[in-house]
């Protein structure tokens, strides 16, 4: 007989999580944790059962686009996968949104929303996009305060009733840049009393949903981001037909093959001013706040996956005489990975935390501005870190890594997209630079770092805070110094991330010890100092020119 290998499996995705279910413990009054408790205990069954054993069975099915009808009306349908037809309901029924606006869990509701997000994600085929878009629009839509536009679209977009549910895209990316939006060509010109569109859009995800936010120029207005207002687009007229909206057609990506990306030409879409005829960035800030911070629990929910898959694979391939989970060396990279990811964790959830607080008004001037600063900092963080982390977790199972109907790499394709999409890392490094400028220094992340700390006693812990302060300290004077800031503005968000990741585990670690006689979180905490906080460096920008450009 040949030798046929066990697959890894999963179990439970929430029972099995130590590092969530420690974090809701410390986090969460305990009557609020057992009042959530069954409901991520039953995400968990599904994220490790029927949803994980319905992506692997639709691995070859992609969205499609049926751009006529039989009898030759542009109709311009996205025909999404089932699994995308699941989690559709699923997200609506268990208030994937809903949770969020509910006001039930006050501050604590994005603790609660985001925990079964991040159960969630992984298993559905990154529906989590299409619903980091309807958070971020219902939250963009609630600020801009335009009652009307609210009554109509927000009750939609926050309800439990699938019948009533809507998504919502945001269309900001044309081909000029994604980064640089204030180079946007789309026209808004007035016809008989309504906004029309008229433009390109070259990359807009979750184009199945009924509406978006997206930006266009007022005709008249001056060129650059100032220019630019916000828009409200419903996708469909009464009649479902296309509103003003041609779906030219659907990209051909890396990962993210199930999440329909299109390109569009609005030709006269039909449109309403979300706020000022201007000023459409700092209109759609709100959203991108929301999006990127679940970006950061993506990331941290993919990393989850893909360690829960290499553990459990450990545990089942012999190599040399032994179990892989046996071997030293194989042991030593796993540890290293959980390092990463629970350093992620923590930073990621720490900053759905604040947004809570900010949704719920009772943030601080000061978590205001750690809100501000953080948002983009973990985004950046979290999103490297999960590339970093997959590419090893592919590397953990050998050949059977590379091979598609294991469903592993998709994991690896899929993390790719995060630094990516929503900011890539040097735009969102230069706008954490902005952020610290503007929201009151370095000085608002060393207090709240030093007060994170305040609490650690254990002697290597001790240790570990001096030099989580050290290093948020270098920062400043590095940023204080002003040589290279730009160059360096990379380096120094991510040392700002991992610090501040490294004094949120040492926290944890500090309760952990304590509270659940578990010294896992130590041993992480240990790890992930001993891999490196601080990136700042002896780098030379006349050398980078040299390199870069070969001059
Ligand atoms: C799968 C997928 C789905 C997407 N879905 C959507 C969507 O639904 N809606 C939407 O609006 N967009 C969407 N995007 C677009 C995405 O947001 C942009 O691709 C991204 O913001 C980058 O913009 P760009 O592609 O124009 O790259 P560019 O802006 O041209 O950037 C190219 C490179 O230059 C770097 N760079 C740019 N400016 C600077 C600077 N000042 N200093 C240093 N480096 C810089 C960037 O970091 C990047 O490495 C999607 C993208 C992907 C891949």
């Amino acid at each position: 007989m040949s030798f046929v290998q066990p697959p890894p499996r999963l179990v439970n995705q929430y029972d099995d999580d130590r590092v969530l279910r420690a974090y809701l413990h410390r986090t969460l009054p305990s009557d609020f944790f057992t009042q959530i408790d069954p409901s991520l205990h039953n995400m968990g069954a599904l994220a490790g059962g029927a949803l994980y054993r319905q992506q692997l069975d639709e691995r070859e099915l992609e969205p499609t686009l049926v751009q006529w009808d039989a009898w030759g009306n542009r109709v311009d349908r996205i025909e999404v996968t089932p699994l995308w037809r699941t989690a559709e309901r699923l997200a609506a029924e268990r208030g994937l949104i809903a949770i969020a606006y509910s006001r039930d869990a006050g501050p604590l509701a994005r603790v609660q929303q985001f925990a079964l997000a991040y159960l969630f994600t992984p298993s559905t085929d990154l529906y989590s996009c299409p619903l980091a878009m309807t958070d971020g629009a219902a939250r963009a839509l609630l600020a801009s305060g335009n009652q009307a536009l609210i009554d109509r679209a927000v009750p939609h977009l926050t309800t439990r009733n699938f019948e009533r549910f809507w998504t919502s895209g945001q269309w900001m990316t044309e081909s000029t840049g994604g980064s640089d939006v204030g180079l946007s060509r789309t026209v808004a010109r007035q016809e008989n009393g309504v906004w029309r569109l008229h433009g390109r859009k070259w990359f807009t995800s979750a184009i199945a949903s009924r509406m978006a936010l997206t930006l266009a120029r007022p005709e008249g207005n001056p060129p650059g981001g100032k220019g630019l207002a916000l828009f409200y687009v419903e996708t469909r007229d009464e009649n479902g037909m296309p509103n003003g909206i041609r779906v030219d057609r659907l990209k051909d990506k890396l990962g993210t093959r199930k999440v329909p990306t299109a390109e569009l030409t609005l030709e006269g879409a039909a449109a309403q001013l979300v706020a000022e005829p201007h000023d459409g960035v700092k209109h759609i800030a709100p959203m991108l706040n929301v999006t990127r911070t679940w970006n950061s629990v993506s990331a941290v929910a993919l990393m989850r996956r893909g360690l829960a898959l290499a553990r459990d694979y450990a545990r089942r391939r012999v190599a040399f005489g032994a179990l892989l989970a046996e071997k030293p060396l194989h042991l030593d990279t796993l540890a290293g990975l959980q390092a990463e990811f629970e350093a992620a964790f923590h930073l990621a959830f720490f900053v759905a935390e604040l947004l809570g607080r900010s949704d719920a008004g009772e943030a601080a001037e000061q978590q205001a501005a750690l809100l501000r600063i953080l948002t983009p900092v973990a985004k950046l963080t979290t999103a490297r870190q999960s590339v970093a982390v997959l590419s090893e977790v592919i590397e953990a199972f050998g050949g059977a890594g590379y091979v598609e109907d294991t469903g592993l790499p998709m994991l690896l394709r899929d993390a790719q997209v995060l630094p990516i999409w929503e900011g890539t890392t040097n735009v969102l490094a230069l706008d954490t630079l902005r952020a610290i400028e503007t929201a009151g220094g370095m000085a608002v992340v060393e207090r709240e770092a030093h007060f994170i700390l305040q609490g650690v006693r254990q002697p290597d812990l001790l240790r570990i805070s001096a030099r989580v302060e050290r290093t948020l300290e270098r920062v400043r004077l590095w940023l204080e110094a002003g040589k290279d800031i730009e160059a360096g503005a990379r380096r120094a968000a991510l040392t700002i991330g991992r610090a501040f990741a490294l004094a949120l585990l040492a926290r944890q670690a500090q309760w952990s010890a304590e509270a659940e006689r578990d010294e896992r979180p130590l041993a992480a905490a240990r790890r992930f100092a001993a891999a490196g906080i601080a990136l700042l460096g002896e780098y030379d920008a006349d050398d980078a020119r040299r390199l870069a450009r070969d001059e």
